[in-house]
């Protein structure tokens, strides 16, 4: 264990959630909130103290969230709302003010078992944390969870992680990546290290390339100021993508614990080799069509000329003993053909086929994250018949679907793991401050050598799968990506 993690905390009983009239609480915090509430996973003391500018009392807060539930939590999941409701209460609070924070102060009782929620803009962080501190919430028995961005670069985020620190010790800081609460890709750690299947083969001898694709067919979706000063290598890349990578190229952690996990995480992302200028594509969306809707290109929806990416591929490599010489290709992009997040484990052919021409395909490893959770493994098998010229081989998916290998189980919403992990105080899935860092610094590198070389994006049709250019990154290794 480093310094910094510990193990389990208590369970919070007081859940103060700032940001709590918000887009993701909403969508996300709420419906979870209220899934964990209806299958009895969180303790029955536990009160949620929703925080923002706007005025509510604490009826009209229940009644603004039963809304939510109402849009974004299935029917099914909504057993005992109004129980749920019941634990709600409201204070409003301008962050930007000390003085709002004394009512807060007053609600919440104290900073004993008690767990922060910053659903906000990160530029409210410091502010808030200096509001907490001042209120006396801050104490030992309290922990903090953010959401990102984290920064916009190594600079800014260590600004962030100052300000939190100046208030909180690493082990209450829960630093959110939605993505290690969706379950595909907790299981592609139960897959690589509940199975002896994989380990011996999970490594430069046997596997040829990865693949990470994270694709969206949505544009800005209403998002342009903030899309306008981040992009696609900081959007996706910077957090969610290393993070597979990470868990991806990890050596076995000697327990499924926070420390344990995230010591071989940070290895990773420290082993990333700076990448050369032709190991990156960026491109811009054009106009086009994305399925059969006509859309406009991301110029015409910013409604003025831009140089921010849309699009970047990224050959990467993990400079250590297990990844000598295997490229990780990352790809991601909006208005792209599809919406799909995966990753591509591909095997090595076998070393000498007996079958002569019939080689067949080496084996593949999908793990497909967005929009089915799946795993599938690819083999070669005999096509049943009585061949007289040889064997007939094909590739055959070996298909864990997971939805129908475990049916009756709730499909749950990333936010529910990470909720209770953190009403748990259990740090497992959320990211450490050298995590974040590592994560920056490799990417700082990406932006200063696009500055440095002049980079600007190459247009692509929205729809496609990207500039061809990102194409031929990977066929010039003889690679097709996974389409
Ligand atoms: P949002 O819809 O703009 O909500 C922002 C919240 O902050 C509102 O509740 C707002 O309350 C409150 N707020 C704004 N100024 C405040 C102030 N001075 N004092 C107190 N409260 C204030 O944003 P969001 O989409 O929910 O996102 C919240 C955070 O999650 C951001 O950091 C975002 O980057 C991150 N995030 C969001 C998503 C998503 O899907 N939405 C996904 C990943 C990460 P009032 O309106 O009452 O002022």
């Amino acid at each position: 264990m480093t310094a910094g993690d510990s193990a389990k905390g208590p369970v919070a009983e007081t859940l103060l959630l700032f940001g709590a009239t918000g887009d993701l609480a909403q969508r996300m915090l709420l419906p979870s909130l209220a899934a964990l509430h209806a299958d009895e996973l969180v303790p029955p003391s536990l009160r949620i103290v929703g925080t923002a500018r706007s005025k509510m009392t604490d009826k009209s807060f229940r009644n603004f969230a039963r809304g939510a539930l109402e849009k974004y939590l299935p029917a099914d999941r909504r057993p005992g709302m109004a129980d749920f409701l019941n634990r709600l209460s409201y204070v409003d609070c301008d962050v930007t003010s000390p003085e709002g924070f004394d009512a807060l102060a007053k609600a919440v009782g104290g900073p004993e078992k008690l767990a922060i929620f910053l659903s906000t803009a990160p530029s409210l962080f410091q502010s808030t944390i200096e509001g907490l501190e001042r209120a006396g919430l801050t104490g030992d028995g309290a922990r903090i969870s953010l959401e990102k961005p984290l920064g916009a670069d190594l600079a800014s985020s260590r600004t962030i992680n100052d300000a939190v620190a100046a208030a909180f010790s690493e082990d209450r800081i829960f630093r959110i990546d939605h993505y290690l609460g969706k379950e595909t890709v907790q299981n592609l750690l139960a897959l690589r290290f509940a199975n002896l299947l994989f380990e011996p083969l999970w490594n430069a001898n046997y596997i040829e390339h990865v693949q990470i694709t994270v694709a969206e067919t949505v544009g800005l979706e209403g998002r342009a100021d903030f899309y306008e000063g981040t992009g696609a290598v900081r959007d996706m890349v910077q957090n969610h993508m290393l993070q597979l990578l990470a868990l991806v190229a990890m050596e076995p952690p000697t327990q499924f614990e926070a420390g344990a996990v995230r010591d071989e995480k940070v290895k990773v992302l420290r082993a990333l080799r700076p990448v050369e200028a032709d190991e990156t594509v960026t491109g811009q969306y054009r106009g086009g069509a994305v399925k059969t809707e006509i859309v406009p290109g991301y110029d015409e929806e910013l409604g003025r000329d831009s140089d921010v990416e849309t699009f970047v591929a990224i050959k990467a490599h993990v400079d250590n003993w297990r990844w000598k010489g295997v490229p990780f290709y990352l790809r991601t992009g909006k208005r792209l053909h599809e919406r799909v997040t995966e990753i591509v484990v591909q095997f090595r052919p076998v070393p000498h086929s007996i079958f002569g021409t019939a080689r067949g395909k080496a084996n593949r490893l999908l793990i497909g994250i967005q929009p089915e959770e799946n795993v599938t493994l690819t083999l070669m098998a005999k096509v049943p018949g009585l061949e007289q010229e040889g064997m007939v081989l094909r590739p055959v998916p070996l298909d864990i679907a997971l939805p129908h290998a475990f049916t009756g189980k709730h499909r749950r919403i990333a936010y529910e793991r990470l909720l209770l992990d953190l009403l748990n105080g259990d740090q497992t899935l959320f990211v450490r401050r050298d995590e974040v860092e590592a994560q920056w610094t490799w990417i700082d590198a990406i932006r200063a050598l696009w500055a440095r070389e002049g980079v600007t994006p190459k247009g692509y049709n929205a729809g496609s799968w990207g500039p061809s250019a990102a194409i031929a990154l990977a066929e010039r290794d003889g690679v097709s990506w996974n389409e």
